[in-house]
């Protein structure tokens, strides 16, 4: 698992990055002050690599606040691609020179690279479990507060909107659960309170006695991302604010970038660590495919215009991979002409993010398709109820999990998790409230399992899961923990609150099995024993 760089370490690589950016440009002022003589002395040899180094100052002169230059360097651009096409032309001919002279009178002047604000870590706060809650009810509120804690979340309790305020001057939750009215006061008159929260970007619920229109256009107005009436059912609520984690949590997701300029690939790698997305920065075009296929991005951002091969080229090669076609390509690139953009996107890449561009909008961009790609994704490959993959794609992991270890010679475990007397769940409280208790075991699975692990749901009330290096008597650890947490859950039903156990069969790919179905049968097998000894329990097939 990578480890998360400190906000220190973003701000000391981002200053070196910009120290080398400077050495960069005394560089590129050489470079320009030699071409200009040569060009006056109608030389134009270095045309092309004119055109190709102003090309790549344009995009990246912005990204170290030197928007300025930035421009000046994109006029050099469009000069010099007027003067290739017509090289007759002697007003284009001097418009280059002077485009080139002021690049170099303006690099010239005193100038120091701007030390643009890294995108503040308030992303990485919020991703804490941090909720707060600001409710009357307190029955309901030990019930949720319970709940949550079971799901590794921190939590908190006001029972004044004062007191809330107070604390907000401290810290900052990821998610404030607020009932509408407290007492005689009204949520929607605490203007600093409610300031505070849209400021900060600090997720609302909201919880009202009142079913009325004024009060949900209210909450509406204050960004709330949820609205319940009355006392909602907790496991309700529960779903509620995991999928709302869920949605503002990028730290499971991977951003690849390759781009020629390095120090800027660099740069936007840093900018987007900031933010708490995992980068990868691709050095060699020709090695894009298997770096790719190591890290399994989320996204690839990709520029344009590279020496040996175009962004085009790179992206028609990567679609040529089955297990690629559906990955999230962008270019990055300086590229402004609308043609050439349709162009380039007809090889296969999604869209365009143009250079320069702000770090807080690089991040912006970034998340954006990264949230609709989740959302396309999970519509394709998820089951609807508890967000989990489906039998095909989990079977898929647990093949991919056998093939890497057959090479690494490493060991993982698969456990078959099935509900106890779940058919009686069912029978007594509806198939609705069965529902809830389906998805309420795939959230535990997910919030408590570690990043590398995977669950999929087999089957109905049946989830399979892959824990890669694990050993089996960690891996009974694990499980067993889950199964005294899930069991301490408590549902309410029509008729009344109920607790639930399962059972697991576990099983270690160290018992050499012939193929990943043989090791899932024996996962089975085990599950079969658990049940068969009284359920409730973790079996390990190496025990029976
Ligand atoms: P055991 O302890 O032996 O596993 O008993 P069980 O009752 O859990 O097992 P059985 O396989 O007999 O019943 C599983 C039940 O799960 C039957 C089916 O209706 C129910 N089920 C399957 N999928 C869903 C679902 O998506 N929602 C709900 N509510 N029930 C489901
Ligand atoms: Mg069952
Ligand atoms: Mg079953």
């Amino acid at each position: 698992m990578p480890i998360k760089k400190s906000p220190e370490d973003i701000q000391l690589a981002m200053k070196s990055l910009q120290a080398n950016f400077e050495q960069i440009l005394s560089q590129k002022m050489s470079f320009f002050s030699a071409v200009s003589l040569s060009l006056r002395q109608h030389d134009f040899t270095e045309l092309p690599e004119i055109v190709s180094q102003a090309h790549q100052l344009a995009g990246s002169c912005g990204s170290f606040g030197l928007h300025f230059l930035g421009r000046l360097a994109r006029q050099i651009e469009v000069n010099a691609l007027l003067v290739r096409e017509s090289s007759d032309s002697d007003i284009a001919q001097l418009n280059l020179c002077e485009a080139i002279d002021h690049f170099v009178k303006e690099l010239n002047q005193d100038r120091s690279v701007v030390n643009q604000p890294v995108v503040k870590t308030l992303d990485a706060v919020k991703t804490a479990q941090d909720v707060w809650f600001v409710l009357s009810d307190s029955d309901f509120r030990s019930g949720l507060e319970a709940q949550l804690t079971t799901f590794d979340f921190t939590v908190r309790s006001f029972s004044s909107y004062a007191d809330c305020k107070l604390a907000l001057k401290e810290r900052l939750p990821a998610l404030l659960f607020c009932a509408t009215k407290l007492a005689d006061e009204s949520l929607f008159s605490q203007d600093a309170l409610l300031d505070c929260v849209v400021q900060n970007k600090t997720k609302l619920m909201l919880c009202s006695k009142e079913d009325d229109f004024e009060t949900r256009a209210n909450a509406v107005r204050h960004q709330a991302q949820a609205f319940f009436v009355g006392l909602p059912d907790t496991t309700h609520v529960l779903q509620r604010i995991t999928r709302l984690f869920d949605e503002m949590n990028f730290l499971d997701k991977k951003v690849s970038i390759l781009d020629d300029d390095l120090l800027l690939a660099e740069h936007y790698s840093w900018v987007l660590e900031s933010a708490g997305i995992e980068v990868q920065v691709i050095e060699y075009p020709d090695q894009v495919v298997s770096d790719l296929l190591s890290f399994k991005p989320d996204l690839l951002l990709l520029d344009m215009h590279m020496p040996e091969y175009s962004g085009s080229e790179v992206s028609g090669v990567i679609r040529q991979y089955d297990s690629l076609s559906s990955l999230h390509i962008t270019f990055l690139s300086a590229e402004y002409d609308i043609q050439q953009q349709l162009q380039a996107l007809s090889f296969g890449a999604d869209d365009f993010i143009t250079k320069p561009i702000s770090n807080q909008n690089l991040v912006s961009a970034v998340k954006l398709r990264l949230a609709r790609n989740r959302d396309i994704k999970s519509l394709i490959e998820r089951d609807s109820l508890t967000g989990l993959v489906r039998h095909g794609a989990i079977k898929d992991t647990v093949y991919s999990e056998f093939e890497r270890v057959k090479r690494s010679g490493e060991h993982f475990c698969v456990a078959m998790v099935d509900l106890d007397h779940f058919k009686s769940v069912n029978d007594t409280h509806g198939h609705a409230v069965g529902d809830i208790v389906i998805s309420t075991i795939a959230n535990l699975l997910q919030k408590r399992l570690r990043r590398s692990d995977r669950a999929g749901r087999y089957g109905g009330e049946e989830f399979l899961v892959v824990l890669p290096d694990c050993s089996a008597a960690n891996a009974k650890r694990l499980l067993e923990s889950l199964l005294s947490a899930f069991k301490n859950i408590q549902f309410s039903g029509p008729e009344g609150q109920f607790t639930c156990t399962f059972s697991a069969g576990l099983v270690s790919s160290a018992g050499g099995f012939a193929d990943s179905d043989t090791l899932i049968e024996a996962a089975d097998q085990a599950l079969y024993q658990a049940k068969h000894n009284g359920r409730n329990q973790v079996v390990i097939l190496e025990d029976m």
